[in-house]
């Protein structure tokens, strides 16, 4: 008999464990109770990237005088902006669904909790999905499985001192698009989904007021590159309270109210809130199956196992990394554990190897260790840095903001780790990405033949 496997949750973790478990053989049951492709595809990273590049185009149309052209003053429409994130992802979450019929994966349309260490019941949804399978004249079914993978992915946190109400105070959920552009946008969180909020509604023409706990946004990046976004924040006119904690928001007719803990206050008129996120993890049933957990995230071995073997969790209730990419990465390999993938040469996840992206202007890409952090380590590094002022292409492209960072150790040359700020930085960074994950050195990458003129000779610049 194959191996019976229910999965929950059809974001990036869920379908890209479906997908490549049935690949191996696996008889896979996936349920989801909104959309397959998940959070990812319906309020995260999709919509956000989508409504950036509308801001990236507004952004390029405002540069263009230099090139030799006139100037265009293009006009950001709320209608065809909601219509262009819809049909992107409309047109992902076919693709994805499309690959999962074709490796015989059943969709289940409901909510699912476990209710014993081999069975996950669902409720199905009313209006089921077109291609979810239901039993006929039912309203529930138990799933019997062999193993159980929990990817229910995660929620914005809402404190107590804020009541979102969709039209006014937002969440990240609101916001894709909003009910409409804000004039005066306040941004409460200045962490990269903050940061990304500023970027795409100062894009679009909004003021934004930006509220940073600490001195710096970003607070776990490199100064070096938060320092040049706050320089380019301040350039296009967006306020930055740096120091203070918002601890009160208020609705007062056509304003929202923004207290801050050392008394000052920014009025808007909306306000949204990116002050991170919560598991979602209750009413999974995990308590009484005897799952172990920590402030609601699943506690995982390197193997993404739970403490009871045959349940795994992936994703952002997994509690490691909250990105889409690792979502996916971690589903595959919950797939090739569970069907005997490991015993072959198997690398485990490396969280400190993962690359991720900022998508503001400037374009903001990292990988492995960071200057300052070796800095504080006391560790021996050598710190390589190019300006893309230097970059044929980036003279041709009217942008040279921005530079390429390269860590690596003085002994061997080995790359360590990396930062791009500049245009397509998180194109570039997988350059970087490759170096860092495969021991690759300065040499290998300055001794590359790249072409001329492209960005990445930006990459074997800092190599050198
Ligand atoms: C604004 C924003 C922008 C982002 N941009 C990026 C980006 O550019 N790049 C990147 O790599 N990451 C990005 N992220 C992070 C990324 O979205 C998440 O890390 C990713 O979605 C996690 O995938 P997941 O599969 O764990 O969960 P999700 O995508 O959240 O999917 C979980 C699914 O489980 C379903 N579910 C939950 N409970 C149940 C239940 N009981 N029964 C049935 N179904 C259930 C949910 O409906 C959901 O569809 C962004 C996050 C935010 C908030």
């Amino acid at each position: 008999m194959a191996t019976r496997i229910a999965i929950i949750g059809g974001g990036p973790a869920g379908h890209t464990c479906a997908t490549y478990a049935a690949r191996l053989g696996a008889e896979v049951t996936l349920i989801e109770r909104d959309i397959i492709g998940g959070a990812a595809h319906l309020w995260d990273c999709v919509p956000s990237k989508a409504m950036i590049g509308t801001g990236g185009a507004v952004s390029f149309l405002n540069r263009i005088s230099g090139m030799g052209l006139d100037d265009v003053v293009p006009k950001v429409e709320h209608e065809g902006l909601r219509d262009r994130v819809t049909y992107i992802e409309n047109c992902l979450g076919n693709s994805v669904t499309n690959l999962l019929i074709s490796q015989q994966v059943r969709l289940i349309s409901g909510e699912a909790r476990m209710i014993g260490l081999n069975e996950v019941e669902v409720i199905f949804n009313e209006q089921a999905d077109e291609n979810s399978t239901k039993v006929a004249n039912k309203t529930s079914e138990v799933i019997k499985a062999d193993y159980v993978v929990l990817a229910t992915g995660s929620r914005p946190r809402v404190p107590n001192w804020a009541e979102p109400d969709g039209e006014r105070v937002l969440t990240t959920r609101h916001a894709y698009p909003p009910p409409e552009i804000p004039k005066h946008l306040v941004v409460i969180g200045s962490g990269v989904t903050g940061v990304e909020f500023v970027h795409m509604f100062a894009s679009f023409g909004a003021e934004v007021t930006l509220i940073v706990s600490r001195q710096q946004v970003l607070p776990n990046k490199d100064p070096e590159v938060a320092a040049a976004l706050e320089e380019n924040f301040i350039g296009r006119g967006v306020k930055l309270f740096m120091g203070a904690r918002a601890n009160k928001v208020e609705v007062i007719g056509d304003c929202v109210w923004v207290q801050c803990d050392d008394g000052r206050t920014a009025v808007g008129s909306h306000a949204l809130l990116a002050i991170g996120s919560v598991p979602n993890s209750d009413g999974l049933g995990l308590e009484e199956a005897g799952i172990k957990t920590e402030n609601g995230y699943v506690v995982v071995d390197h193997n993404l196992r739970s403490s009871l073997p045959h349940v795994y969790a992936a994703g952002d209730l997994s509690g490691k990394l909250p990105l889409s990419s690792v979502a996916s990465m971690q589903g595959r390999k919950i797939a090739e554990h569970i069907m005997g993938l490991h015993v072959r040469p198997h690398k485990h996840m490396d969280y400190d190897k993962a690359a991720s992206a900022i998508f503001t202007e400037p374009e903001i890409a990292d990988v492995g260790l960071v200057e300052a952090d070796a800095f504080a380590e006391g560790r021996k590094v050598r710190v390589t840095k190019v300006p893309f002022s230097v970059s044929a292409k980036a003279l041709i492209n009217n942008d040279t903001r921005g530079f390429v960072k390269i860590i690596s150790d003085p002994a061997t040359g080995v790359i360590l780790g990396g930062s791009i700020v500049g245009r397509h930085a998180a194109e570039l960074i997988s350059v970087l990405a490759l170096a860092v994950n495969a021991s690759l050195t300065v040499v290998d990458i300055a001794n590359s033949l790249l072409v001329h003129p492209a960005l990445s000779e930006l990459l074997a610049e800092a190599a050198e």
